[in-house]
């Protein structure tokens, strides 16, 4: 087996005990390889080994992983800050979006599915902690901003996601965690019929999964448990390299 295939499997065996621990199927809960900085060998390695979603940040290496045939055989999910103007190389070509955390974004992403005739799936980003180095809304904005996306034609609202500040000790971002599915449960009720599809959570990291999968994480996004430490210095989630 090989490196990838074996820390894929301690990652798997951790989300399932975590799951047992909180009385959840670890069925419930997509493993999404967070692929930024590497290769097109070592994404098909992960497939390979059994990675069956690719979450990218950056729209240049998504692009070009694309165009190299990198992900055949795995599902995209877009999970990085995507600026307006690049919404035309991400929107259709992903399965999910997981990072619209503005109403300009949102509506950019309308105006481009609409544009391609295709729906396109997405959560709201929410910044639980109010950071000002990130990306997503205030708490109080994520409801407003779920009706407006429920009245999208082409958008297909289906939850939430965070990122939270790195955890200062194991557990400490579980508070997050529970909120964020807190929230979700309040739009679902608020946005009534259009909300029976709003069921997905996106939390949780290589530091912090367990925690998301108890609070009731769908999707977890890990690298680095993955692939080891990144190659090159971590990229900040505000940065604009693009
Ligand atoms: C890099 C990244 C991850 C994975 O981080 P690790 O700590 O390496 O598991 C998850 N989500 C987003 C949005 C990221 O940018």
């Amino acid at each position: 087996m090989d490196l990838i295939a074996q820390r894929l499997a301690a990652v798997r065996a951790g989300i399932a005990q975590a799951a047992r621990r909180c009385g959840r199927n670890p069925e419930e809960i997509t493993l999404v390889a967070a692929t930024k900085t590497q290769t097109d060998d070592t994404i098909r390695q992960a497939i390979a080994a059994g990675i069956t979603v690719c979450g990218e940040n950056r729209v240049q290496e998504f692009t070009a992983h694309l165009a190299a045939g990198a992900y055949d055989g795995a599902q995209v999910h877009f999970i990085g800050q995507l600026q307006t103007n690049k919404v035309k190389f991400v929107v259709g070509r992903v399965e999910l979006i997981h990072s619209v955390g503005s109403e300009k974004l949102l509506l950019a992403i309308q105006r481009q599915a609409e544009k391609l005739g295709v729906v396109q799936q997405i959560l709201l980003e929410v910044n639980l902690a109010g950071e000002q180095s990130k990306a997503g809304l205030a708490p109080q904005q994520a409801l407003p901003m779920a009706r407006l996306a429920a009245q999208l034609a082409n958008v297909r609202l289906r939850g939430l996601m965070c990122i939270p500040p790195p955890a200062a000790a194991p557990g400490k971002n579980l508070p997050y965690f529970t909120n964020l599915a807190r929230l979700a449960v309040d739009i679902r009720k608020e946005i009534g019929d259009n909300g029976a599809d709003t069921v997905y959570l996106s939390m949780g990291m290589s530091d912090d999964y367990q925690d998301a999968v108890c609070a009731g994480a769908t999707h977890v996004r890990l690298g680095t448990a993955l692939f080891g430490a990144r190659p090159f210095p971590p990229i900040q989630e505000g940065s604009t390299d693009q």
